[in-house]
């Protein structure tokens, strides 16, 4: 029998009616001869409602408290869900990550997944029964309740998709796939039918929010294969699969930004080794995640280094980096939260030359100006002021995408 994972995000469980719909696929599945195992989120709004009660009485509040909290919408839809498939003849349980167990490591808000015991999930699947499972949480060692950051129910879905080797994970979602850009700012985006896991991570960090990154970094690592599609409109989505030939004959996949990321400078950095080793470090060992970093040519001795980060950590990226300045000797620390960062994405790029100056000379044509670029095999990233944000993503689409011609591979 095959065995299906079936994701469905906030929105797809928003409201009861929309929770009997999700029932209804869920039997068509069994219906169909799956076994299925369900991981839902929490009701859509319900993570960011909790999240506020839990800074009404706390500006810090405690993680280990915090996620007590916030793991219970997840607990709400599991049951809802459940309960919804009995009422139309269809056998479930509800799991909430402890039950399962999800063993994380221990760090509370972003916990990682170690270990999935499926020896209940499998007896309640051998007894003929759906399987719901709570996402985005899990137990540690000291047996609290962890989640696993925001989105973390698809990485929760791919997980036990690897661990029970399911044959497919489908992640339902408000979108009918992953697309070319983000339609809402590009007319003519248009649905990538297939995806590598590659192509899809780098789409995932800089900024297409269909799923999670570490889900997709899971299913790359474990093989499994991934069907993202619409819970509203039956129709074909976006596979994200492991690459294969074909998808180098385009240079370009998608267009993906980014508005989340601050700059950070550092100014007149005196020009000798450790420094940036001191700055990193001190970040690092606080937890602050730095994406793009740009060290300038050295000018009489002095450099400029700047680097970006997740504007919920910019305040204390700043606070740092004003430590590290005044101990090294540094003239300042600039800010910029106003900073935007565009990436063309593409397999083909390792093998096609000329995509990264057709993608300045189209941002030069708009004279939008580019303050960082960091490059990838597979990825090109500029950042630039956050009013051409569109304006670049829409330009770009047309260069690389409207007008792309399939290259052919003889
Ligand atoms: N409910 C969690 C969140 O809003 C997890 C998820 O939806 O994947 O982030
Ligand atoms: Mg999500």
């Amino acid at each position: 029998m095959p065995l299906v994972v079936q994701k469905f995000g906030g929105t797809s469980v928003g409201t009861v009616e929309r929770i009997k719909n999700v029932a209804k696929k869920v039997k068509k599945a069994v219906e169909e001869g799956n076994k299925v195992v369900v991981v839902s989120s929490a009701m859509a709004g319900e993570t960011d409602r909790l999240l506020g009660l839990t800074r009404e009485i706390s500006s810090r509040p405690d993680p280990r408290e915090q996620d007590m909290v916030v793991s219970t919408g997840e607990q709400v839809a599991i049951g809802l869900l459940a309960l919804a498939l009995k009422e139309i003849g269809i056998d479930a349980v509800s799991l909430t990550g402890w039950q399962v167990p999800i063993y994380t490591d221990t760090a509370y808000t972003k916990a990682r997944i170690k270990r999935i015991d499926t020896h209940r999930i499998m007896s309640e699947l051998e007894r003929g029964k759906v399987v719901i499972v709570a996402g985005f949480q899990g137990v540690n060692d000291y047996g609290d309740i962890t989640t696993l950051g925001r989105g973390g129910s698809d990485t929760t879905a791919v997980a036990l998709a690897a661990a029970l080797k399911a044959d497919v994970c489908e992640i339902y979602t408000d979108v009918t796939g992953v697309f070319t850009a983000d339609p809402r700012i590009v007319e003519n985006a248009r649905k990538i039918p297939v995806i590598s896991y590659e192509e899809m991570m780098e789409m995932a960090s800089l900024g297409s929010k269909v799923m999670q990154i570490r889900s997709v970094e899971f299913a790359a690592k474990y093989g499994v294969k991934i069907h993202v599609k619409s819970s509203f409109i039956d129709e074909d989505g976006t596979w994200i699969v492991e690459e294969n030939e074909e998808m180098e004959r385009v240079a370009v996949r998608g267009i993906s930004h980014e508005l989340k990321e601050s700059k950070i400078t550092v100014v007149k950095v005196p020009d000798k080794p450790g420094i940036a080793a001191k700055l990193f470090k001190a970040l690092g060992d606080n937890n602050i995640v730095v994406d793009m970093i740009v060290q300038n040519v050295s000018h009489e001795g002095y450099t400029d280094i700047s680097f970006t980060v997740n504007k919920v950590d910019a305040d204390f990226a700043e606070e740092i980096a004003r430590e590290v300045a005044q101990e090294v000797g540094a003239s300042g620390v600039e800010r910029n939260d106003r900073i935007a960062k565009i990436s063309v994405v593409g397999l083909g790029m390792k093998t096609h030359a000329g995509t990264a100056g057709k993608m300045f000379e189209v941002l030069y044509r708009e004279g939008i100006n580019i303050y960082a670029i960091s490059t990838s095999e597979i990825k090109i990233s500029c950042l630039i002021d956050e009013k051409y944000a569109e304006l670049a993503v829409r330009a770009l689409h047309e260069a690389f995408i409207e007008n792309q011609e399939t290259i052919v591979v003889d």
